[in-house]
């Protein structure tokens, strides 16, 4: 149907409207569609409808459909004590215990199959195995750029498809950047996942999952193996996460659990571009890093940038940052501002910030911006993204100037046609901002120092 046109659905017809199923006025499509023709032009459709009067009620048995398998990587351990109950696989009496066995062997050791469990009955680890499952989503493609950085795309489902990246040398020894949701709704102006209709948020397992694939890939299990090089974890990917915070607080419990990936909560970051009502939640349910997404210091400006801001403009959003759970000189907010020419790089709006972010405990991340095909923006000279850093420094507060990671293998996805192939390359241009970004806490610094 071409767009414009209206669809309908209807229990049954009227007099009037069954009258109107003339030809050349109504075309009855096959079964129960109804295509209402404009009489100006005959070939011009104006609305269907599906007439469900019709619907035979008669039943015919269907067939039996599958119901997929919870994916145990997904659950905190309470939630897995409380599905091994209720399965009825585990006794209430060895819940608990065999739930942190099964947490270890896929959160510690890595491992893929039940039959690996080698500490727990046979009949118990086939009963899982006809239950649930323990699997890894499949890798479409993994890429590695001649600077380390290390890319896969990953298929969650039918159409459903994420990347993570990894940067090495950011954080304590490299950092992890996972997405939250398949598309976004926020359309910030600079930011080309903002071009992609939401898909749909990611569940705690697929978030999860980044993780897995990513510590695969880089032999990272057991997960206290010495001169680990997965350190820190920044949710800057795809998607706002704090418009799917239930799964990504659930997906953080699972990661920073100690009997499992262990990396602590104060290296994993979340990256918002200012949803303040759920900031507090946020802070209090992970005990997280907060960044925030900000990239201009007055509203007129913003409202442009990051349209969100015309529902949370800067007064409110600092008075949610200054609110945030646990701030303090030990644990400071990340303020990401992305570097675009003429827009928001004058010495002006460096003076600004200083006086926007007064008082709060923060560090600034200046990121170069990287231009994609359609954007309205250049990224600033180096000169200007110096002179604004200077400002800021003197000012009291680090703001690193974030060099572009991977770029070799970002570099490619200008060439990408086809309209999956988009979302891909706007996926990396997304990643490739938070590559830069290198979302980092003043420990991290001065260790990877
Ligand atoms: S910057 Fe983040 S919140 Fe804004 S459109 Fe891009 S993915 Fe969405």
């Amino acid at each position: 149907m071409r767009p414009g046109v209206s669809a309908g659905l209807i229990l049954s017809l009227s007099k009037d409207e069954a009258a109107c199923r003339r030809p050349s006025f109504w075309k009855t499509g096959p079964d129960l569609l109804y295509v209402r023709l404009d009489p100006e032009e005959p070939d011009t459709p104006l609305s269907a409808t599906l007439d469900l009067s019709r619907v035979s009620t008669e039943t015919t048995p269907a067939a039996p459909v599958a119901k997929p398998l919870v994916n145990l990587s997904g659950l905190t351990r309470p939630q897995l004590v409380a599905a091994l109950v209720e399965s009825g696989v585990v006794e209430h009496g060895k819940a608990k215990m065999r739930a942190t066995q099964i947490f270890r062997w896929m959160h510690h050791r890595g491992v893929t199959d039940f039959a690996q469990m080698s500490d727990v009955a046979k009949e118990t680890r086939a009963r899982l195995a006809e239950t649930f499952t323990i699997a890894r989503p499949e890798i479409v493609e993994r890429q590695v750029s001649k600077d380390g950085t290390r890319k896969w795309l990953i298929r969650m489902a039918p159409g459903i498809e994420v990347e993570s990246v990894y940067i090495p040398g950011v954080g304590r020894a490299g950092a992890l950047c996972v997405s939250s949701q398949v598309g976004c709704t926020l359309n910030c102006s600079f930011c080309h996942t903002g071009t992609q209709p939401l898909v749909r948020n990611l569940t705690t397992a697929e978030i999860v999952a980044q993780v897995q694939v990513a510590k695969d890939d880089l032999a990272e299990w057991p997960s206290d193996k010495e001169d680990r090089v997965l350190s820190n974890i920044v949710f800057m990917g795809m998607g706002e996460p704090l418009y799917n915070l239930g799964q990504v607080a659930d997906a953080i419990e699972i990661i920073s659990d100690n009997e499992g990936v262990g990396i602590s909560r104060r290296r994993i970051t979340v990256s918002t571009s200012g949803v303040v009502p759920m900031l507090e939640k946020l802070g209090d349910t992970t005990q997280a890093m907060l960044a925030i997404s900000l990239h201009a210091t007055n509203d007129a400006l913003r409202d442009v940038l990051v349209p969100l801001n015309k529902k949370y403009p800067l007064d409110t959003l600092m008075a949610g940052v200054r609110a945030y759970p646990g701030l303090s000189n030990a644990r400071r907010v990340t303020f990401e501002y992305v570097m675009l020419k003429g827009v928001n790089d004058s010495p002006e709006e460096a003076r600004a910030l200083v006086k926007l972010i007064k008082g709060i405990p923060a560090k600034i991340n200046l990121i170069p911006f990287n231009p994609w095909p359609g954007s309205d923006y250049q990224c600033s000279d180096w000169s200007t993204i110096e002179a604004f850093a200077a400002i800021l420094n003197k000012a009291g507060y680090s703001s690193p100037i974030r060099t572009p990671r991977g770029r070799d293998i970002l570099a490619a996805c200008g060439q990408l046609k086809s309209e999956s192939e988009k979302v891909r390359a706007s996926a990396l241009r997304k990643l490739s901002l938070a590559a830069m970004a290198g979302v980092l806490s003043d420990d991290d610094e001065d260790e990877a120092a």
